[in-house]
């Protein structure tokens, strides 16, 4: 981060703009609404400025800037003047003083950039690129401005208005969390934001005066998709900055843990897919624990978690503890991994038909029957293939399957590291072994996989393939 974003109090500090034209204007705007003692240097002064600074108190020369302008006790000093060697000389001066600086339209000569804003005052959206992409930022700007209700500013002075009742009737900080999400996702917010404030303030009261209801915990067993952070559903997302605390699989990247709310707890429970696990048991009762101490447990898992993610386990321990629970969906491994490989899984022409596998083998379980996989028109997808690919191979070759069908395996599937590893099934095994790949892998078999294309505008994330020949 070049810049450190920070909102400061300029209220009756004296700040200096030099120039007087409609560009020092701007920035004499900003700096009056936020209550400063404006003083103006510029030879020729506009006559909306002149009014600005005298109603702040401040004062006005006519006459060019000199370095004696610049005095230690400035909150702030804006270079708003068209030319370029007066830009300087301001800069200079307020370095060598110590004095924050904004030169307009040079990120060069600044020590303090304006950010772009979305204005609801009081509640802002500062927005920046340090001065890199300003179109990009206007163009978000204006996403996000659609986005937020024109009323925002009224909620937020509404709330403001309430905290103190709230904090003094509710006042477990959890527990007050709660009582504001609520309000702010409920009929009061929607009250103010249609304009009657007075009618939400005695809904407001009236919940206040109700007993709180009882903290009541809950699990969200959610799937994280298969890495790719925009690859979360939005549903995943809001239960992600909903928890109090995340219960997660070791194989969900940082990039995603990222998106969970900041001071969610998070818990380690160290399952790498299909390899050794912390007891399964053990997560389940560290899940109905937490949730009986009122907590929003997050439960979250790579890909989707009724996909070889245990989840079924879950809820059925979770429905025998009586504790609530809701389940949100996640783009499976085969699907990432199909998606970002360029590899349909069904096609009308060669798979009717497609299969998901599991490559791991619980030992006591009998093993899996690969002749059931062997017919050709399906697809098979195989998870957790890692260290048996080469049996698991060999088992569909002897139940019949052609020695010619294609095989893809994706490896760490739609991340930045994506590999994909091509051939057949007769030398697949080989093939795997050279590339001396690590990460979660999991393997595509089907005459889909000759019909595997990437768009020649967007490839697939640095998709170093080792193609087949
Ligand atoms: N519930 C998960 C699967 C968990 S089992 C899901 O729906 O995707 C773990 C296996 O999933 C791994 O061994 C691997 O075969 C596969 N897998 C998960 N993420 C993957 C990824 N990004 N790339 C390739 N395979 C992946």
């Amino acid at each position: 981060m070049d810049y450190l974003p920070l909102f400061v109090r300029v209220a009756h500090r004296d700040c200096l703009v030099v120039g007087g034209g409609a560009v020092a204007l701007r920035k004499a705007r900003l700096l009056h609404r936020a209550g400063a003692c404006l003083h103006v240097v510029a030879p020729r002064i506009n006559e909306e400025l002149e009014a600005l600074v005298h109603a702040s108190s401040g004062t006005v020369q006519r006459r060019p800037f000199v370095a004696q302008d610049i005095r230690p006790n400035l909150a702030l000093v804006v270079a708003a003047t068209s030319d370029a060697v007066a830009q300087r000389a301001v800069s200079t001066a307020a370095r060598a003083a110590g004095v924050w600086l904004n030169a307009v339209d040079s990120v060069e000569l600044s020590d303090a950039i304006f950010p772009s804003l979305i204005d609801r005052d009081p509640f802002i959206v500062a927005l920046g690129s340090g001065g890199r992409a300003p179109v990009l930022l206007r163009h978000w700007r204006q996403r996000l401005e659609a986005l937020l209700p024109a009323r925002l500013g009224d909620l937020a002075t509404f709330a403001g208005s309430m905290r103190g009742a709230v904090a003094a009737r509710v006042p477990e900080p959890r527990a007050r969390r709660r009582f504001w999400e609520r309000l702010f996702a409920g009929p009061i917010a929607s009250q103010v934001l249609s304009g009657d404030t007075a009618g939400a303030a005695a809904a407001v009261g009236r919940e206040l005066a109700s007993p709180p209801p009882d903290a009541v915990g809950e699990v969200y067993i959610v799937g994280a998709g298969p890495g790719a952070p925009d690859l979360l559903t939005l549903r995943a997302l809001q239960l992600m900055q909903h928890a109090d605390v995340v219960l997660h699989d070791q194989l969900v990247p940082e990039a995603i843990l990222d998106l969970v709310r900041r001071d969610a707890d998070r818990i380690s429970v160290g399952k790498r897919g299909g390899g050794e696990s912390v007891e399964q048991a053990h997560i389940h009762e560290r899940m109905i624990e937490l949730a009986r101490e009122g907590k929003r447990v997050l439960r979250l898992k790579g890909g989707d978690p009724f996909v070889f993610g245990r989840g079924g386990e879950e809820i059925e321990e979770l429905v025998a503890a009586g504790v609530a629970f809701q389940v949100v969906p996640g783009i499976t491994a085969a699907n990432g991994c199909a998606a970002y490989a360029g590899i349909p899984l069904t096609h009308r022409d060669v798979a009717q038909s497609v299969c998901f596998v599991t490559g791991h083998r619980q030992l006591d379980r009998p093993g899996i029957d690969w002749s059931l996989f062997t017919r050709p028109g399906q697809t098979l997808v195989i998870y957790m293939a890692g260290r048996r690919l080469g049996g698991i191979v060999a088992a569909l070759l002897a139940g019949g399957r052609a020695a010619a069908t294609p095989i893809a395996l994706v490896v760490r599937g739609t991340l930045p590291s994506q590999r994909v590893v091509t051939g057949t099934l007769a030398d697949i095994a080989a093939r795997w072994q050279e590339a001396q790949e690590a990460g979660p892998m999991l393997a595509i078999i089907g005459e889909v996989v000759d019909h595997r294309a990437l768009s020649p505008a967007v490839p697939a994330p640095q998709s170093q393939d080792t193609t087949r020949s």
